[in-house]
C-alpha cells in the first residue's frame, strides 16, 4: 500500500492529466470529476482519498465495500461501478450513495423497492455496453431507451446519467480507436435520450487510467481511476 505522500503525488499527476485534457478540449477544468477506485486495495486507500479531499471512492463489489466502509471517514461517499446481481440490490442500496452500474430493468426495479422502503432516493447511472463488447456488462445500445423509461419511472431512483467501459483492443492503437468510438457512442446516446425524454442526464462516467484523455475529449464528466492512483492490482 502506498503512503499518503506517495498517493498525493500520484493524485497531482492524474489531476494534471485531466486539466491538460480539459484545456485541449476547451472545457473548464472543473467539468470532470476524478473518482478514485479503491477496489482490491486495503481500506487505507479510501482514507488516503478522503484525507486529500476526495468526496467519494468507487468499488466494484458490494461485500468488499460493505466491509471497508466502516473503517473510512463517515463523510466519504461510496459508488458502485461493478456488475450487481438483483439479489444483492438491498445490501447495495444500503452500502452505496450512487450505483453507476444499473444495466437492466429488473435491477432497477429491485433497487427501487429497496430504497422506497427505506424512504431514500438513490442516485444511479445506467451502464451501457457502448463498445458492443461481448465480454462487458451493460445494457445494449438498443435497449437503453426502455431501461431509461423504467428507471425514470422508479420513484426511489434518481437517474443522473450514463456509464460505460471501453473494450480492450489487441494493440495500443486499436484500444485507443475502440475507446474513441465507445465514448462517442455514449455521448451520442446521451444527447439523443436527453432530447427525446426531457431528462437532462448530465453525468457521463467514462474513462479510466489508460484512456481518460480520450474520455475527457468526448465529454466525460467522471473518470474512474484506480491503477494510476493506487498502483497495480
Ligand atoms: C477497476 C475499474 C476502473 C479503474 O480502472 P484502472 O484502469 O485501474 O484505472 C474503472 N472503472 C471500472 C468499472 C472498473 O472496474
Amino acid at each position: 500500500m502506498l503512503t499518503y505522500e506517495e498517493f498525493c503525488l500520484r493524485a497531482d499527476e492524474v489531476e494534471a492529466r485531466i486539466a491538460a485534457a480539459c484545456r485541449a478540449a476547451g472545457r473548464p477544468a472543473n467539468a470532470v470529476r476524478l473518482l478514485p477506485v479503491t477496489k482490491t486495495h486495503p481500506a487505507e486507500a479510501a482514507s488516503h482519498a478522503a484525507r486529500r479531499g476526495f468526496r467519494a471512492v468507487a468499488e466494484n463489489r458490494v461485500q468488499e465495500a460493505a466491509a471497508k466502509r466502516p473503517a473510512a471517514p463517515a463523510a466519504l461517499q461510496w459508488e458502485l461501478i461493478g456488475h450487481l446481481q438483483s439479489n444483492k440490490a438491498r445490501l447495495a442500496a444500503e452500502t452505496f450513495d450512487c450505483i453507476q452500474s444499473v444495466d437492466s430493468e429488473k435491477l432497477a426495479r429491485h433497487l427501487d423497492r429497496a430504497t422506497t422502503e427505506s424512504g431514500r432516493r438513490l442516485a444511479v447511472l445506467l451502464q451501457i455496453n457502448a463498445g458492443r463488447d461481448p465480454a462487458k456488462f451493460g445494457a445494449e445500445l438498443e435497449d437503453a431507451p426502455r431501461l431509461l423509461d423504467t428507471a425514470c419511472g422508479c420513484t426511489g431512483l434518481r437517474v443522473e446519467g450514463l456509464m460505460t467501459i471501453a473494450p480492450l483492443g489487441t494493440t495500443p492503437d486499436e484500444t485507443a480507436e475502440l475507446a474513441r468510438r465507445t465514448f462517442a457512442n455514449l455521448r451520442e446516446l446521451r444527447d439523443t435520450l436527453a432530447s427525446r425524454s426531457g431528462h437532462a442526464l448530465p453525468e457521463l462516467s467514462m474513462g479510466m487510467s489508460g484512456d481518460l484523455e480520450l474520455a475527457v475529449a468526448a465529454g466525460s464528466t467522471c473518470v474512474r481511476v484506480g491503477t494510476a492512483l493506487f498502483g497495480a492490482r
